[in-house]
C-alpha cells in the first residue's frame, strides 16, 4: 500500500477506467470516483457506471472496503461549447487537423482540473486517469507530456502536492485485458468484459467475446482487436 492520503479515479464506466478503477483498489487505502455527464450524444457509458462500481465491491472485501464515494459531476457546459461528434449529431471523421472529430477539446484537461479541485476537498492526493499514448486516436490530451505538465500546473496553481497516475500510458489495448486478470484475475476479466461499456455509438445489443458495442466504429475496433491479442497471447 502507498503512503498517499487516498485517490480519485477519472471513473466512466468504460474498460480504461474501471481498470484504473481496480488498480487504484489495489494501491491505496481510500479511493473514490468522479464521473460527468458533458452532453454524450450516447450516455450508456454513464448508465453502467453503477453496476460497474458494484461489481468492483464484490470483486474482494478489501476493495469494497476501499471504495468510497462516486461523484456525478454536471460539465454540460462542456457540450455546450464543442462541437464533435460525441457531443453532436454527426458521423465519426477525421478532421483536416488530422485528429478524429472524436476529439473533444480540451476535455481531459477540464476532468483533471475539476477532479482536482473534488480532490482538495475530499483530501486526496493522487490522481488516477486512464489517459494513454500507445493505441490511441491521437488525442494531445492524453499525452504523457500533457499530463505532467497539467500536473505542475494545478500544483503551482492550488499550493498542492497532488500527483496524477496514468496506469495505462505505456501499454496497448491487449495489455489493459493483461493488467485486468493481474489485478484480479479471471473474475475480472469477464466483469470488464460483461459490465465495462467503450462503443461510440452507444450500442450494447449484442454480447462479442470482447463485449458489448457496434463492433465497427474506432473504439469497438480497439477494444475487439486488443481482447483478441490478449486471448491469443495466453
Ligand atoms: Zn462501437
Amino acid at each position: 500500500m502507498s503512503n498517499a492520503k487516498g485517490a480519485l479515479v477519472l471513473f466512466s464506466g468504460g474498460q480504461d477506467s474501471t481498470t484504473c478503477a481496480a488498480w487504484a483498489l489495489a494501491r491505496y487505502e481510500r479511493v473514490e470516483t468522479i464521473g460527468f455527464d458533458y452532453g454524450q450524444r450516447h450516455a450508456v457509458e454513464l448508465a453502467v457506471r453503477p453496476a460497474v462500481l458494484q461489481a468492483l465491491r464484490t470483486m474482494s472485501p478489501e476493495w469494497n472496503a476501499c471504495l468510497g464515494e462516486d461523484h456525478m459531476l454536471d460539465l454540460g457546459l462542456l457540450g455546450r461549447i464543442s462541437d464533435t461528434s460525441l457531443t453532436k449529431d454527426v458521423a465519426i471523421a477525421m478532421q483536416e487537423n488530422g485528429l478524429p472529430n472524436t476529439f473533444v477539446p480540451g476535455r481531459n484537461l477540464l476532468f483533471m482540473m475539476v477532479a482536482a479541485t473534488l480532490a482538495y476537498r475530499r483530501g486526496l492526493d493522487v490522481l488516477v486517469g486512464g489517459m494513454c499514448e500507445t493505441d490511441y486516436s491521437g488525442y494531445p490530451d492524453c499525452r504523457n507530456d500533457t499530463m505532467q505538465s497539467l500536473q505542475a500546473t494545478l500544483n503551482l496553481g492550488m499550493a498542492t502536492d497532488l500527483r496524477i497516475e496514468t496506469p495505462l500510458m505505456w501499454i496497448d489495448k491487449a495489455q489493459t485485458w493483461e493488467l485486468a486478470r493481474e489485478l484480479g484475475g479471471e473474475a475480472l476479466v469477464e466483469m470488464v468484459r460483461t459490465e465495462t461499456h467503450t462503443c461510440y455509438l452507444g450500442e450494447r445489443g449484442e454480447l462479442h467475446d470482447w463485449g458489448y458495442g457496434c463492433g465497427a466504429c474506432p473504439a469497438c475496433e480497439l477494444r475487439a482487436k486488443g481482447y483478441r491479442a490478449f486471448r491469443e497471447k495466453a
